[in-house]
């Protein structure tokens, strides 16, 4: 079974006795909880579009491991049309839910993993390529949904990792090591879509030197495993979606994404779940190389919940009657045009990609880099056109219980009409705007597109790296006619 329907996907969620908090209290019912609902809603389109023959080209993949169907976010990338199609796949599933859709962490880590563990074997014996292999291909067989723990919690950043200064637990590391494998202590920020997931994949925050190998690991872990806890964390407007009847107050009803906090204590993890363990020199290969596919991926899910930001800000438009307007016009070329930007740069990472010591294919860094580092400007400056055509009623209208309402019901239908509109389909647009650019949506796109896959300045770093500025300067200096000494 490589394709797991939706229903089996949230059967198999079921079976699992998860540690999930919200607001200072377990859920006990995770599959029902309306906060987790939307997240999930998700993850389930990835599985139902896979069945869909007008997706099916780009949703799934041929695994070169068993030549079975797969789904595409569990694809090792053969190749660069493989590395196209995943930017394609992430704006379709972006246009789709209007969210962050959470399931191309894994993509993006696995092709990562599968790259260095092979390095880390050429250069010390381990045997970590092959347990990745094993791994990748349960996820595939199964089709799991697997969440990646990067970041982090890291405390006073002036510290040294490891250090006497700070809690130690502050970066996730190995405290007890057995012939079976280690005991980890820590905790990963922001994880997207765990609450959903089957099992996790942890890797180092950042590149270790000599003395930190206890902070050198990387693993894979079920979500069930003692000791792991997720607290949910809080995004504005939350909680409309605990109450009924406010549909329409959501914006989008249907979908969202879900970060949590979790925690790491005393967890095990056998030897054979573990992928970096101590190599201190490769574990900036695996930041960077996940981080590169990571920027890659932004140039396709927000280019689509860019999408559906221009269309939210076209129809309202039409809706206030405003679409004629030159400038309203030009506003909606400028959001294409800066939109298209991303999509372009996603594309074009892919499109410059190289095969791997290991036969996988790795994005251009300096492509993705630039694409990332666009994508922390552009959906601001598109949300900011698109609030400026929806107007300030975007966030002052009344409830959909005020719509509903015997008493003041027929005042929000009389005076929230629009053109050729009646009050409830231009408060499901003025809702949706809202939900983009403050709602439980703009943690997606907004900050998500700023801090996700690394701040800005990580991508200026790397295009410190990659930008090549001694060729730059050679390049001058020959078409200037610069003679060196
Ligand atoms: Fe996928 Fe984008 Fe969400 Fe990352 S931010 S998981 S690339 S949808
Ligand atoms: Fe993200």
């Amino acid at each position: 079974m490589a394709l797991m329907t939706s229903a089996q996907y949230v059967e198999s969620l079921r079976r699992m006795d998860r540690n999930i908090y919200f607001q200072g209290k377990k859920i006990e019912d995770p599959i029902n909880h309306p906060l987790l609902i939307p997240s999930r809603k998700c993850l389930e389109e990835t599985y139902d579009m896979a069945f869909m023959p007008e997706y099916e080209d780009l949703m799934t993949a041929t695994s070169q491991f068993t030549g079975h169907k797969i789904n595409r976010f569990n694809n090792i990338h053969k190749n660069k049309d493989d590395l196209n199609k995943k930017v394609k796949l992430q704006r379709l599933m972006g246009q789709r839910t209007g969210a962050c859709f959470q399931r191309c962490v894994i993509m993006d880590m696995a092709n990562a993993f599968y790259s260095t563990t092979f390095e880390i074997d050429e250069k010390y014996g381990t045997d970590y390529f092959d347990r990745f292999k094993r791994y990748i291909i349960k996820c595939q067989e199964e089709d799991l949904i697997v969440a990646g723990a990067l970041t982090d919690p890291k405390g006073d950043r002036s510290a040294k990792i490891g250090g006497e200064d700070q809690d130690k637990d502050l970066y996730l590391h190995v405290v007890e090591r057995r012939p079976d494998g280690v005991v980890v202590n820590g905790a990963k920020a922001h994880l997207t879509g765990i609450t959903n997931a089957h099992d996790v994949v942890v890797l180092p925050t950042q590149a270790m030197r000599p003395g930190q190998e206890d902070y050198a690991i990387a693993f894979s872990v079920p979500l069930d495993a003692p000791g792991i806890t997720m607290i949910v964390g809080r995004q504005s407007c939350d909680t409309r979606k605990m109450e009924d009847g406010a549909d329409i107050d959501l914006g989008n009803a249907v979908y969202g994404g879900i970060e949590a906090l979790t925690v790491f204590d005393h967890v095990f993890v056998p030897n054979e779940n573990i992928y970096l363990n101590g190599e201190v020199d490769f574990a900036g290969m695996l930041v960077e190389r996940f981080a590169g596919y990571h920027r890659n991926s932004y140039g396709g899910c927000k280019s689509g919940v860019g999408d559906v930001a221009i269309g939210a800000a076209a129809l309202i438009a039409d809706y206030n009657g405003t679409a004629n307007a030159s400038h309203i016009k030009d506003k909606l070329v400028e959001m294409t045009q800066l939109n298209e930007l991303l999509y372009c740069a996603g594309i074009a990472s892919s499109a410059e990609g190289w095969e791997t010591k290991a036969g996988n294919y790795m994005v251009d860094l300096l492509l993705a880099n630039v694409c990332k580092l666009n994508v922390t400007r552009n959906p601001y400056e598109i949300v900011r056109l698109m609030e400026d055509i929806a107007g300030g009623i975007m966030v002052t209208a009344p409830s959909e219980a005020d719509l509903r309402s015997d008493i003041v019901g027929e005042y929000v239908k009389k005076y929230m009409v629009g053109h050729n509109v009646d009050a409830e389909n231009r408060l499901r647009a003025l809702r949706l705007c809202e939900n983009l650019a403050l709602g439980t949506a703009a943690v997606g796109y907004r900050t998500e597109s700023m801090h996700g896959a690394g701040s800005p300045q990580a991508q200026k770093i790397m295009i410190t790296r990659q930008g090549n500025f001694e060729q730059k300067k050679a390049l001058a200096k020959r078409i200037a006619g610069v003679k060196d000494e």
